[in-house]
């Protein structure tokens, strides 16, 4: 078939001839032919096919380099290399989205300056209890400067080695580690460990099989405060009098809720509200949630096992966060709350404020 000028292809790739000539010096997409008395550029027709992948990749932002390489790869493995730079950019999407609400927000703020901003100082109680009905408690809390956390252990796990206790310390040792650079980094490093800490527990003692734990963990360094999250433990924050959930259940009743398919009532009282979609387990396939999180002195969090935010309704929880001022009072009054409800789970909590300067 007859060449095509530099022209015509570039017309039909819908690539610029100054593209095509830069494809060319970079050896991606060589012409077919080079005129040696006017240099001019003559293209095949079956050309057109690689050139309109090299136009579509540059579309998705693929940088050149990597284009050459999906290039020449056949179709199944320049498949999986394409899905795996978008896996990459998503990734680097969604740390970018991390910094702009948080931008976004402390701009709103009205502070500008973000170089100044003091570094966070928090007080808390904690509180950890079998309740009245289980035989053994797998619940576990951490606390500690920089890292405060609750863990639900499940599964047939002895009550001395536990999946919840060995999360939180996997994740106290691998966050102070890793420590070092930018927080959320660090503890994105660090729950990667620490899935692989339960993974291998639960995958090399016969006696965990099938055990696991939930995780739900605040850190903060300087002024920079994250969340770690999996399962159905969960932080609330209490701001300007108000209690707001800040993690989502990995259940498949509020999967359920959040297509619509069930009603919040329905959800309260469904016999399979306990049942995880996602946790730290053997087969689980990624590790847990982290973000990062705007703190504000006044600010009071709470995060719980189920053993409270089951049996105790909301709005008795919200009371008593909202009027007792000192932590370890209203650990107390919540410990009680969960007895009179009969505590039929084992229960972890932590209360934790923002202090001002
Ligand atoms: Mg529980």
């Amino acid at each position: 078939m007859a060449l095509l000028t530099i022209g015509a292809f570039a017309r039909t790739c819908r690539l610029s001839p100054k593209a095509l000539r830069l494809y060319d010096d970079l050896g991606l997409l060589p012409p077919a032919k080079i005129d040696p008395l006017t240099g001019y550029r003559w293209y095949a027709p079956e050309q057109l096919s690689r050139a309109r992948l090299v136009a579509w990749l540059r579309g998705v932002g693929m940088p050149l380099a990597r284009i050459a390489t999906v290039c020449d790869l056949p179709p199944s493995d320049a498949s999986a290399e394409i899905a795996a730079y978008w896996a990459q950019v998503e990734i680097e999407i969604a740390t970018r989205r991390e910094l702009v609400s948080f931008l976004v927000e402390h701009l709103s703020r009205g502070e500008t300056d973000m170089t100044d901003t003091a570094p966070l100082r928090l007080r808390w109680a904690t509180h950890r209890d079998r309740g009245l009905v289980r035989e053994r408690n797998q619940d576990a809390v951490w606390a500690e400067e920089g890292l405060l956390g609750v863990a639900d252990g499940f599964g047939p796990a002895t009550e001395t080695v536990i999946p919840s206790t060995a999360a939180l310390n996997a994740l106290a040792v691998s966050h102070a580690v890793a420590r070092t650079g930018a927080l959320l980094e660090a503890l994105r490093t660090a729950v990667e460990q620490v899935a692989d800490t339960v993974r291998t527990m639960t995958t090399l003692d016969p006696a965990l099989a099938g055990s696991g734990t939930t995780l739900t963990a605040l850190a903060w360094s300087g002024s920079e405060l994250a969340l770690v999250h999996v399962g159905d433990s969960r932080a609330y924050l209490l701001r300007d009098g108000e209690l707001r959930q800040l993690t989502h259940d990995d259940t498949l009743v509020q999967s359920l809720l959040d297509e619509g398919r069930l009603t919040r009532e329905e959800a309260e009282s469904h016999p399979q509200r306990m049942i995880l979609v996602r946790a730290l387990h053997a087969g689980a396939t990624a590790p847990p949630d982290v973000r990062s999180h705007s703190a504000r002195p006044g600010d009071r969090y709470l995060l719980c096992s189920d053993g409270l935010h089951i049996p105790v309704p909301l709005n008795q929880i919200q009371r008593v966060l909202a009027n007792q001022v000192d932590p370890e009072i209203a650990a107390a009054e919540l410990a009680e709350l969960v007895h009179h409800a009969g505590a039929p789970d084992n229960v972890a909590f932590v209360v934790a404020d923002v202090l001002s300067e």
